[in-house]
């Protein structure tokens, strides 16, 4: 899987030299997540968690994660180093990072599971004491949780509720990065951008807002981006980006794709339109 990853980057990279730079960097990402060691692990008393779902929450919260506070250091220390060897953000703010992770003022443990749960004030808090803007936090701790959570998923970790009907993630409760149209039928399916999981939703409904009226409901296209398209509601201002399998290939990986369309997230930013505020219920 890795290789396949790796050569379809260097693809990319070829045929759009201006994300060569995202690119190296998504290579140096998948290399690292490779080679990590796990560090998560989620405790689920299954019944009780699909009695949860089916009112809506996802199958994962915060405190059913059991975090190896060392590995997960190690894991962190390493991204940090990935950020910086390919000039992703400040680099005084990723030194700044690195400082606080060997000194040992970032909890990760606490911050990781705040992630989780969307609880973004020890975020916010660690990020004013170390100096950096949190938004680079919560982006190092968010790309760190699904590493994690990717690896559970990969030993087994899977949402056993049937028909789930939200547009946030059954497991994890995250928003997804971008969907596939498959199938002769065109079936949608959308993908978790924190742990990957898939799951299928129906092709004209707002996945921010669930809006179905189709006259505020919308789509547009780039010049040389066979295969991909943004849908838009002009209710919420929330887009989704789309794939369609049928034309780009069977066995896309998503998340690269995700990457591959990033100036269609200009092009719809520019337009007023956000990847969406609406998340799983608060815990
Ligand atoms: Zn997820
Ligand atoms: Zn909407």
């Amino acid at each position: 899987m890795l290789q396949k990853r790796l050569q379809r980057l260097e693809e990319l990279a070829a045929t759009k030299p201006a994300l060569a730079e995202v690119c190296r960097f998504y290579a140096g990402l998948y290399q690292l997540f490779a080679d990590a060691a796990s560090f998560v692990q989620a405790e689920v008393d299954i019944e009780a968690a699909t009695a949860r779902q089916q009112q809506g929450f996802p199958l994962l919260s915060g405190d059913m994660l059991q975090i190896d506070t060392a590995v997960a250091q190690s894991f962190f220390a390493d991204l940090l180093q990935v950020m910086k060897d390919h000039g992703q953000q400040g680099q005084n703010e990723l030194q700044a990072l690195q400082t606080a992770l060997q000194t040992g003022r970032l909890d990760l443990a606490e911050l990781l599971r705040a992630v989780l749960d969307r609880d973004r004030k020890p975020i916010s808090e660690t990020a004013e004491v170390i100096g950096v803007q949190p938004a680079l936090l919560e982006y190092c701790l968010t790309t760190a949780l699904g590493a994690g959570l990717q690896r559970c998923r990969e030993k087994g970790l899977e949402s056993r509720v049937q028909g789930w009907i939200h547009g946030y993630c059954p497991v994890c409760g995250g928003l997804p990065a971008i969907a596939e149209l498959s199938g002769e039928e065109g079936n949608k399916l959308l993908q978790c951008g924190l742990c990957s999981s898939k799951w299928s939703f129906h092709r004209l409904t707002c996945i921010h807002c669930g809006n179905t009226d189709h006259d505020s409901l919308a789509y547009f296209t780039a010049d040389g981006e066979p295969g991909c398209r943004v849908d838009i509601c002009r209710k919420c201002s929330g887009y989704l980006k789309v794939v369609d399998s049928r034309e780009r290939g069977e066995g896309l990986m998503l998340d690269i794709e995700d990457a591959a369309t990033l100036h269609l997230d200009l092009l719809a930013a520019k337009e007023g339109f956000s990847r969406g505020k609406k998340e799983a219920p608060e815990v």
